[in-house]
């Protein structure tokens, strides 16, 4: 039942992965760099039965996701943003097909490109579905429901997760879709439902809002995206509002009717019961991990009250040898963390006394423009009573800004007011994603406001924003009028 793309086919192994995703199959690179005889267990197939490599991230999350934004943007940016530079187009037009096809391309490419990887690393790629037995025993299961048991010194869980549904609103794959379901469509819906207004319904509610779809958004909590900084959180709330993205906070779903053409939505806002009919509706309110059939009973490993895999700092189950990383473990479900996490684990196994500091893993909606966060927000140093100072700066003051025509946003960074170290940073704005990079790397060598006030930053650049922003801690940014920020 061994599928080998590298590798021996032996029963035994000094690392068994399982799941194939950003968590699993870097961890298994990072193991087999290190010596480690390593299998690695994917459970998806494609039609040919062989095993389909990098888990949601590379076919049905960030990779896809991103094609799309990228088309649409560029689709949004050449209808609506290219007469005022001077540049006339009179006719634009939209192949959905093509543009669907451009984004399967990428995926195509990076899942080849990490199966040639496995195999130039010789890990051996077992396809079907794992289970962790008692003892690190593994037992597979094929597509045909052939059953063969492996062991090893060392196995990593690393199988993910899935969207949550809710009872109101069932996924059908066609009119009412999940996450992977709105990266398919094959033509743009009029009317565009989105449940939940977190990260997958803003950016897949953009990318149709971009091509033309008219986009209602049901968000339950009462606040938008609580959990990133609140004046970052309200500046965003602005610019996707003047994009054309109705957001309707409070808003309670209570069913969902499916006709052939329609989906007729009801939901109350405070109290007030309300219908809108809409010719799709995307369901995205959150990600649960995919934790059934994954370990027996006696296997010694639980999972916490919300169903993740309980581990350690390290990512140690509490069965001696298993480790469990990416989504199934507490944390933000992002690759980056999960791959991260595989990289630790691997060193760990080799004996390193490696650490992941997750104070500074960034977060990130691309939207555009992009949301980028790292560190603590404003609300959270107030819970914590921490004394800070606050530095704000705004791109409509950037040189670079302006020439590119993308004003909207601002760059935030929080600092100790003691020590002057940098707590964290929150960007609304062009290139948020890459100026919040620059704040990581500054954070992780535990760098002060100062020292990112005395470097030299291009120019014009948007990162010149993150420059005055630090300025801006001390009240001695350049370009504004300095005026207290608390
Ligand atoms: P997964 O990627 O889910 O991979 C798990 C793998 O394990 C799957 O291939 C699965 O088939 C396999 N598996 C499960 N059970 C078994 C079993 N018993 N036996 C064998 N195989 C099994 N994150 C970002 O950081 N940036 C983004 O831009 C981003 N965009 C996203 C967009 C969308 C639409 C979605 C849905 C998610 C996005 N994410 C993004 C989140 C990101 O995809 C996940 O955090 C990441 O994929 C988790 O990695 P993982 O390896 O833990 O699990
Ligand atoms: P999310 O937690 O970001 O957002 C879900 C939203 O749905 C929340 O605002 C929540 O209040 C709301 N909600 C929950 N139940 C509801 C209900 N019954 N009615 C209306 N609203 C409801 O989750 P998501 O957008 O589904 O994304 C899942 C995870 O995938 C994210 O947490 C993130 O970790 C990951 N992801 C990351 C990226 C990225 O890094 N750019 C992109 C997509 C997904």
């Amino acid at each position: 039942t061994a599928l080998v793309l590298g590798g021996n086919v032996s029963n035994h192994f000094e690392v068994i992965v399982i799941g194939s995703g950003p968590a699993g199959y870097v961890c298994a690179i990072r193991c087999a760099q290190l010596g480690l005889s390593t299998a690695l267990i994917e459970r998806n197939t494609d039609a040919g039965d062989k095993p389909v490599l990098g888990g949601t991230c590379l076919n049905v999350g960030c990779i896809p996701s991103k094609a799309l934004l990228d088309s649409s943007q560029r689709y949004a940016d050449t209808k609506h943003h290219l007469a005022e530079h001077g540049i006339g187009i009179d006719d634009v037009t939209l192949n959905i097909p093509e543009m669907m096809a451009r984004k399967e391309k990428i995926v195509s490419q990076l899942t080849g490109g990490v199966a040639g990887l496995l195999k130039h690393n010789k890990i051996t790629v077992l396809s079907g579905a794992g289970q962790l037995l008692a003892g690190r025993q593994v037992e597979l299961t094929d597509a045909q429901g052939q059953v063969a048991l492996y062991s090893a010194d060392n196995v990593v869980l690393a199988s993910g997760s899935e969207p949550v549904e809710i009872p109101p609103a069932p996924i059908d794959d066609d009119r009412v879709v999940d996450s992977t379901g709105a990266l398919c469509f094959d033509t743009v819906p009029a009317r565009l439902g989105v449940i939940g207004a977190g990260v997958i319904g803003l950016e897949l509610g953009s990318v149709w809002a971009r091509l033309g779809a008219d986009v209602v958004m049901l968000e339950a909590m009462e606040q938008f995206l609580p959990a990133m900084d609140e004046q970052i959180a309200k500046e965003s709330a602005k610019i996707f509002a003047k994009q054309g993205l109705d957001i309707r906070l409070g808003a309670r779903v209570t069913g969902v009717e499916v006709s052939p053409e329609q989906v007729t939505v009801a939901y109350s806002v405070e109290g007030a019961e309300h219908t809108e009919v809409f010719d799709r509706l995307i369901v995205a309110v959150g990600r649960r991990p995919r934790t059934e059939k994954l370990f027996s009973g006696d296997s010694g490993v639980s999972v916490d009250e919300r169903g993740f895999v309980f581990v350690n700092e390290h990512c140690a189950t509490e069965a001696p040898g298993v480790w469990a990383i990416g989504d199934i473990v507490r944390g933000p479900m992002l690759a980056h963390k999960g791959s991260e996490e595989g990289v630790m684990v691997a060193e760990r196994i080799h004996g390193k006394a490696a650490q992941l500091n997750y104070e500074v893993v960034p977060s990130i909606i691309y939207t555009h423009p992009e949301v980028a966060a790292v560190g603590k927000n404003e609300q959270e140093l107030k819970a914590e009573g921490v004394d800070y100072k606050v530095g704000t700066f705004p791109f409509a003051a950037i040189g670079r800004a302006q020439a590119a025509g993308e004003t909207d946003g601002l760059v935030k960074i929080l600092a100790d007011a003691d020590s002057d170290q940098i707590l964290g940073a929150h960007v609304v704005g062009p290139s948020a994603a890459d100026l919040v990079q620059q704040i990581v790397i500054a954070m992780e060598m535990a760098s002060s406001t100062e020292d990112l006030q005395l470097m030299v930053f291009g120019h014009p650049t948007m990162s010149e924003a993150v420059h005055e922003a630090a300025l801006a801690v001390d009240a001695r940014a350049i370009h504004m009028v300095n005026r207290p920020q608390r």
